[in-house]
């Protein structure tokens, strides 16, 4: 029998959806933030560039111009009542933030600073709304810190709310029975000892799955457990096809340089020093939205107009030298002291190489606009679960997020979920839950420890990694990505064979891995499947053999869920459009 902790909330996840959550919860209930790494590790951490809001602090703006862009951003799939809501809910949002403690930069006049992002615009002329548009300052930002010192604010946040922090421990399954959720299953990595969280609500907020890809800028702890949880509950996950590549990862590494270097005029660079972003966007170039500039960069290698590095790989460059030192010191100091140190390049001088690099899940774990998750595409939830941040769908990132709006996504639907808790929370009781509720999860730890075989968790961790970068990357086509689903079903395989080299309970990382490798291949199969399924190109999801947009017959969001040892089962959900009919996405 299993211990079992009783609170009335349990959030999974300690990065700023999360923790923006267990800041609503009211101290009269108990809640509990499960993470697998200390809080203020969470990839929230690694943010860099801002988090936006139509502030107006630098020049005119207005929360309709930042709904436009999302919607733009999104390729029209967002869903626009959920994006009118971050919207206009993002300056309150910041506001609320500055007021927690948030140490944001400031202009001139004293006030929060903004900086330009891709794809934020405003129109030249404010009665021409679909006329020609311009970058706008809307991304506020603490040097190229944000993610940091968010994640310090609501952390402390948290802690003078009396929050009750599990920091490393591993959750390994939702119990949801008869559409209820009743609580999950962890393991305290520190002891081995397996862990019973029996509460009236569970929320996941268990971040993104960049690590599927072999060039990432996401943290190692980014291998979509709770996606993976979900999917493997039997429940739907939404638009995993459409994963986001951020255009400027050091070229090999994958560490990420913010959009924050364009934003502040950097520029991309091709071996002919050209200027080629403005052939791609002449109106807004270096600062289009992710999946255009990223497609641009690989377009510009294919061609030949790329750098070979020693390798034998090839980049192209973004140049921030002409900002000058004050400018780089003052605004890019973390992000240029990666190029120094990973790369050996100085800034202030030479071009830093860069390549695309995996980036953002757009798609995820479907939820309404109060994070309740559906249970299916016709708009059912699932009694007490909840999500929230990159593991969620709600949707407002659409086919492609706009950047600076994850950030703004954490704190607007966090906050949303923690209301929408509290309210569930004042009529429900404690529901009972079998003592053995823990045996699946015990059994298969068991069942890894005493395994033999032959295969090891790097090598299949490493060939699933090289291959979506292959096969399900920024370019795709339905060769590849059947490749990729044979792929997958090889490594399954294999998975049964694996054996770690520590048994033992203490620290046991091996364990760990293997359990966020069976993760990461679930989030890839759900990733190829949704890929080779719908047949166009939108947004970040590029298909060679489909090449335009089709809204007759793919205007929906794709619902997969897993058919026991079958191919996944896909359904869809209509896109709600409110103002903007789908137009020609053109920069
Ligand atoms: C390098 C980088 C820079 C970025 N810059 C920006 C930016 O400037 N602006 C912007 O808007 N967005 C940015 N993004 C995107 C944004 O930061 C992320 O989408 C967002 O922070 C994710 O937050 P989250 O709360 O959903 O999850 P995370 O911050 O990833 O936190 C996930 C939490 O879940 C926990 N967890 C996961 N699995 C388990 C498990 N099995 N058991 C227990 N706990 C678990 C982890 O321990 C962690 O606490 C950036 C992303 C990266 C990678």
């Amino acid at each position: 029998m299993s211990i079992i902790k009783t609170f009335d909330v349990v959030i999974i996840g300690a990065g700023g959806a999360g923790l923006r959550a267990a800041v609503e919860i009211p101290k009269e209930y108990s809640c509990a933030v499960l993470s697998k790494v200390f809080p203020p590790r969470s990839h929230t951490g690694t943010a860099q560039g801002g988090v936006c809001a139509a502030l107006g602090n630098m020049e005119e703006d207005s929360p309709e111009n930042h709904v436009f862009d999302t919607i733009k951003g999104s390729d029209y799939l967002g869903d626009q009542d959920k994006i009118e809501i971050m919207c206009y809910d993002a300056v309150r949002a910041i506001i609320e933030l500055e007021h927690m403690g948030l140490p944001f930069s400031r202009n001139a006049e004293g006030k929060i600073a903004q900086r330009k992002f891709g794809g934020h615009t405003k129109p030249v002329d404010p009665n021409e709304p679909f006329g020609k548009r311009v970058p706008v300052d809307r991304a506020c930002y603490s040097a190229d810190r944000t993610g940091h010192v968010m994640l310090q604010t609501l952390y402390e946040n948290c802690i003078k709310n009396s929050v009750n922090f599990f920091s490393e421990y591993f959750v390994t399954e939702i119990i949801i029975e008869n559409g209820i959720c009743k609580g999950v299953v962890a393991f305290d990595i520190s002891t081995g000892e397996i862990i019973i969280f029996h509460s009236k609500v569970v929320m996941v907020a268990t971040g993104g799955y960049g690590r599927v890809y072999r060039i990432t800028s996401n943290a190692h702890v980014g291998t979509g457990d709770g996606t993976a949880l979900i999917y493997n509950a039997g429940l739907p996950l939404e638009d995993m096809e459409f994963y986001q590549f951020h255009p400027t990862g050091l070229w090999r590494l994958g560490i990420l340089v913010s959009e924050a270097a364009r934003g502040e005029g950097g520029i991309l660079k091709n071996k002919d020093g050209e200027r080629f972003m403005a052939r791609y966007a002449p109106s807004v170039m270096d600062l289009a939205p992710r999946d255009m500039v990223s497609r641009a960069i690989i377009t510009e290698i294919r061609e030949g107009r790329g750098i070979k590095g020693s390798d034998g790989t090839d980049y192209v460059f973004l140049d921030v030298s002409h900002l000058g030192k004050k400018i780089i010191d003052e605004k890019l100091p973390e992000i240029t002291g990666f190029a120094r140190t990973y790369l050996g390049v100085e800034p202030t001088k030479e071009p830093i190489p860069i390549q695309p690099t995996a980036h953002y899940a757009m798609g995820g774990i479907p939820t309404n606009e109060n994070c309740e998750v559906f249970l299916n595409e016709t708009g059912d939830i699932v009694k007490g679960l909840y999500a929230a941040g990159e593991c969620a769908c709600v949707s407002v990132h659409g086919a492609n997020r706009l950047g600076t709006n994850s950030l703004l996504d954490l704190v607007v639907f966090g906050r949303r979920g923690g209301k929408a808790i509290n309210k569930f929370l004042q009529s429900v009781e404690l529901s009972g839950i079998n003592r053995d509720a823990a045996d699946k999860s015990k059994y298969a730890m068991q069942n890894i420890l005493e395994k033999s075989g032959n295969e090891k968790v790097y090598a299949i961790r490493t060939e699933l990694q090289e291959s979506m970068m292959d096969f399900c990357g920024i370019f795709r086509n339905e060769n590849d990505l059947k490749k990729m689903v044979d792929k997958i079903k090889e490594l399954k395989e294999k998975y049964k064979n694996i054996s770690v080299q520590d048994k033992g309970k203490i620290f046991n990382t091996d364990l760990v891995e293997a359990l966020e490798l069976d993760n990461l291949i679930s989030n890839a199969e759900s990733t190829v499947y949704g890929a080779l399924n719908r047949k166009e190109s939108r947004g970040a999801h590029d298909r060679e053999d489909f090449p335009a947009r089709d809204d007759v017959n793919w205007l929906k969001h794709t619902f997969i869920s897993k058919n026991g040892g079958q191919e996944p089962v896909i359904k869809y959900k209509p896109v709600t459009i409110t103002k903007y009919q789908p137009m020609e996405r053109k920069y």
